[in-house]
């Protein structure tokens, strides 16, 4: 399943980078953003902030050609709701996240962030609404506080650590060797997988976007950890479009919309509640598991 993790993590390293730019360099940003020319000759420009509606219109997508990996797939989440991606490995919940970053466009059909159409919207302005948390996230070669400070170069010390703070980090941070100051290795050396991810998730919340990108773990972690974290992500969804590469039930029951994706087609869409009722394929993913690990 490594290679169906890495266009991910990918992704993650890209919005690090750019959030760093973003908040860097907003002058430069305002020079790369003059109204660059498109493929199809439409005007890009730069958004500064976004409410987080998002909807897919009809959207196909194929990575080669007569080879749909999406077919026709149509969603709307309002701002602030979450939406829960379910459906096996290859399905095209992973797709489905890279169009709307734009590292792909879609050869058919919109996608539209607040009403305006996502290629009409530059990729960097684009990527600094959003927030990345994956199971495995990208530590860079420094201090903590450095590592959660690349959510948002400008915020000071104290923010930093109120960031940490809501995070449910601050308290494993202060008792590492050199508190803030620890440094970080990009392997991860040092901290647990949780801790790992209660980092990231306190440069998110740093970042503060309007849009969220989560992949939720599938590894175990330790349960006292584990609500760590589940509290600091319910905190960290609050108010935001959530998109949740989702594998815990819990999640699942909770998201406002969720999406089952079958070999590129959107084949149900829903509540838990609704699918349960329309007793099809997430009705039947939904009592399979159950019984098992309360995983899907
Ligand atoms: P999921 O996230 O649900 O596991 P993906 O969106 O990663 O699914 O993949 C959907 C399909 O697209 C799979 O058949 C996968 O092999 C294919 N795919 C994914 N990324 C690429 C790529 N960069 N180039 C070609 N095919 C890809």
């Amino acid at each position: 399943s490594r290679q169906f993790t890495r266009p991910l993590n990918d992704l993650a390293n890209q919005f690090n980078v750019i959030l760093s730019a973003v908040a860097g360099a907003e002058r430069v940003f305002n020079i790369m953003d003059e109204e660059k020319e498109t493929d199809e000759g439409r005007k890009e420009e730069a958004i500064k902030s976004i409410k987080g509606e998002v909807t897919f219109k009809g959207v196909s997508f194929a990575y080669e050609e007569a080879q749909d990996t999406l077919l026709d797939v149509s969603f709307r989440a309002s701002p602030g709701e979450t939406v829960a991606l379910v459906g096996p490995t290859g399905a095209g919940k992973t797709t489905i996240i890279s169009l709307l970053s734009r590292f792909y466009d879609a050869q058919s059909g919109e996608i539209l962030i607040d009403g305006k159409n996502i290629k009409s919207i530059t990729r960097d302005s684009l990527r600094a609404q959003m927030g990345v948390v994956l199971q495995d996230s990208f530590l860079f070669e420094t201090t903590v506080r450095e590592n959660i400070r690349y959510g948002n170069l400008h915020a000071s010390d104290l923010e930093v650590e109120k960031a940490a703070i809501a995070a449910n980090a601050h308290d494993f941070i202060s008792k590492l060797p050199n508190g803030y100051d620890t440094i970080l290795y990009s392997d991860g050396r040092g901290i647990s997988h949780g801790q790992r991810q209660l980092i990231s998730i306190a440069r998110a919340m740093l970042a503060n976007p309007a849009l969220l990108i989560l992949d939720e773990a599938t590894s175990s972690i330790d349960t006292i950890t584990e609500m760590k974290i589940n509290e600091a992500l319910a905190k960290l969804m609050e108010g935001r479009t959530s998109f949740v590469i989702a594998h815990r039930l819990n999640t699942i029951q909770r998201a406002d919309l969720i999406l089952v994706l079958k070999e590129g087609e959107l084949i149900e869409q829903g509540t838990h509640d609704e699918l349960l009722t329309r007793n099809g394929f997430y009705a039947d993913l939904f009592h399979t598991q159950q019984s098992k690990q309360n995983v899907l």
